[in-house]
């Protein structure tokens, strides 16, 4: 069975750096939709001249680009052993239609993890990150526009896919090894048949 992993949580939750050691110790592609995305705008691609100013603003890139992208991504072979999401879906209408995607090859997510942080130690590691790496969207205007669509569109998929089945939740405001034991912890937890690729 393949290892279909989600990571949900706001920005400066630690999904990037959770997902980066998760890819690393279970040999599966880290895909992140805002990395794809600002690789198309350095790039000067059609895409990339779509969403500048879009992720730019904080705002949110319409749902049938992103899940285009996504669908073109899921295709490619190194996924069949599995994956981890970080930063999609971030609406329904995109959790909707990832589901829709991985019925369609038989798959399911086999895990959701959700990183709990506050708002203001999420924004307070943003204006660090904003110093170090000058990010055209770690703004304060930005920071707040995102924050908002977080737990406007992004935070009910959490509920979403309560119901559906495996939410864990993970207390983000720790150190990033321990809230990797914890990640790895839950992982190791799953019926053998799921991990082992
Ligand atoms: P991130 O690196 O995940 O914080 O994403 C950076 C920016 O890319 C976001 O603020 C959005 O403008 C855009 N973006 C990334 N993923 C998505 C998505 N799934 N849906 C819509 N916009 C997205």
């Amino acid at each position: 069975m393949p290892l279909d992993i989600l990571l949900l949580g706001p920005q400066g939750s630690g999904k990037g750096t959770q997902a980066k050691r998760i890819s690393a110790e279970y040999g599966i592609p880290h895909i992140a939709t805002g990395d794809m995305l600002r690789a198309a705008v350095a790039e000067g691609s059609e895409v990339g001249r779509e969403v500048a100013s879009i992720l730019e603003s904080g705002g949110l890139v319409r749902d049938d680009l992103i899940v285009e992208l996504i669908r073109e991504r899921l295709g490619r072979g190194d996924t069949d052993p599995g994956f981890i999401l970080d930063g999609f879906p971030r609406t329904t209408g995109q959790a909707e239609a990832l589901d829709a995607m991985l019925s369609e090859i038989g798959r399911s997510l086999t895990i959701v993890f959700e990183l709990q942080v506050d708002d203001a130690v999420a924004v307070e590691r943003l204006t660090k990150r904003a110093r170090e790496q000058s990010r055209a969207d770690d703004t304060p205007e930005a920071i707040g526009r995102r924050l908002e669509l977080y737990h406007r569109e992004t935070e009910p998929l959490v509920e979403y896919y309560r119901i559906r089945g495996n939410v864990i939740g993970i207390h983000g405001e720790r150190p990033e090894g321990e809230v990797f034991a914890e990640i790895q912890e839950a992982l190791e937890a799953l019926p053998r048949e799921e991990t082992a690729a």
